[in-house]
């Protein structure tokens, strides 16, 4: 019995030079992080999402970033086998937002204190440079103080040099998993992980604030293939990281396997926002969809940016990379009242700022 207690005061010692290190030097072995992502006792898990949560204030104080979401069009040409709107998905009820409808978004959207849109959607052919970089520009000469986000997946290094010089600033390419087996149970043979991390160098070359990320709990992941992640947004250095719980979609491969957790999805935000102090870290929608209190949790464990649905509610539903997405029928203006009640009643506020990187 002694013995036993003996050995668990050491095992919580352990934890507890991991965590100093991780917040002190911003540091972690893959032992230390099999460590934080197994272990039971709460007080090192309540110390983890405290020591994110100072980290996160003592740079962006209690204030929550938004980012407005518009999902623009959800062909894709693409067949990965966890995203609901792959190509193979007959189900799939496709649509494409005209360039009208998606400034009307905008428009709707700097009413409600939004300055920063998020174009996102499947890789459409459809929508070809050119209207893209047209669609860009006129967002940037209507809003020249908002930021422009694009999140269109993998192009040409020409492709998103034209954007940026149509006035884009940000992109948005979550790598997936930096696991060279573990990216070939996920996708077909025809992506590959060394063309996805190919473009993640040249957006940041190129000098748009670039996101990386991954899911949480995607089948197949380990601690190993999660270390593999965390090397990678240590190389890469982006100014941004999204990360969020696998959520199965019905009609796809991996429709029948178990989702990302809460409990895992919160301790990987902490240990990103302390390996990575300024890093902008959203507590996603999907995690708002495991838990009805998911984005509130994931700003106390050290997330500083939400990014509420801007589409029109007629299309929102058939945005579906996984099933059972919240929000999918309120307006823009009631999503935008309910974040800042949610986030006033965690003690953080809402502001209309860029937000931008502050590293
Ligand atoms: N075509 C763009 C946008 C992809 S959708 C691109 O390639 O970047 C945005 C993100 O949703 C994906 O990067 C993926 O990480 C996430 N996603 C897709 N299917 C999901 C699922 N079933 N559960 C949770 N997240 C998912």
């Amino acid at each position: 019995m002694r013995g036993q207690t003996e050995e668990t005061g050491r095992y919580m010692e352990r934890e507890s030079e991991i965590t100093e290190r991780l917040y002190e030097d911003h540091q972690i072995s893959l032992d230390g992080l099999r460590t934080l992502l197994t272990t039971d006792h709460q007080e090192c898990i309540d110390r983890l999402f405290a020591y994110a949560q100072k980290t996160a204030q003592s740079i962006y104080g209690n204030r929550v970033y938004i980012r407005g979401l518009i999902e623009f069009t959800n062909y894709c040409k693409n067949n990965c086998y966890y995203c609901g709107i792959r190509c193979e998905n007959k189900h799939a009820e496709r649509y494409r937002l005209t360039e009208e409808e998606i400034l009307s978004c905008c428009e709707t959207g700097y009413g409600l204190g939004f300055r920063t849109f998020v174009l996102q959607g499947g890789e459409d052919a459809c929508f070809t440079d050119e209207r893209i970089c047209a669609l860009v520009s006129a967002i940037r000469t209507r809003y020249p103080d908002c930021a422009i986000t694009l999140s269109i997946g993998e192009k040409s290094k020409e492709s998103y040099q034209a954007y940026f010089d149509a006035g884009a600033d940000r992109y948005l390419l979550r790598h997936e998993t930096a696991d060279e087996t573990h990216y070939r149970t996920l996708h077909p043979p025809e992506l590959s992980l060394a063309n996805r991390k190919r473009c993640l160098y040249d957006l940041k070359e190129i000098g748009y604030q670039t996101g990386c990320g991954f899911m949480v709990g995607s089948p197949h992941q380990t601690v190993e293939t999660l270390y593999e992640d965390l090397t990678l947004i240590g190389e890469l250095c982006p100014q941004m990281v999204g990360i969020g719980p696998f959520i199965p979609q019905k009609d796809t491969p991996f429709g029948r396997m178990p989702a990302g957790t809460l409990d895992q999805t919160l301790r990987l935000l902490a240990i990103i926002r302390l390996l990575h102090p300024p890093v902008l870290l959203p507590a996603t929608t999907a995690l708002g969809t495991i838990h009805p209190k998911g984005r509130e949790k994931g700003i106390l464990a050290g997330a500083n940016v939400v990014m509420p649905n801007l589409s029109p509610v007629n299309v929102r539903k058939k945005y579906a990379l996984y099933d059972n997405k919240i929000c999918t029928g309120d307006e823009a203006a009631e999503c935008r009242a309910c974040l800042n009640r949610r986030m006033e009643d965690i003690g953080y506020r809402i502001v209309t700022d860029r937000g931008d990187y502050a590293g």
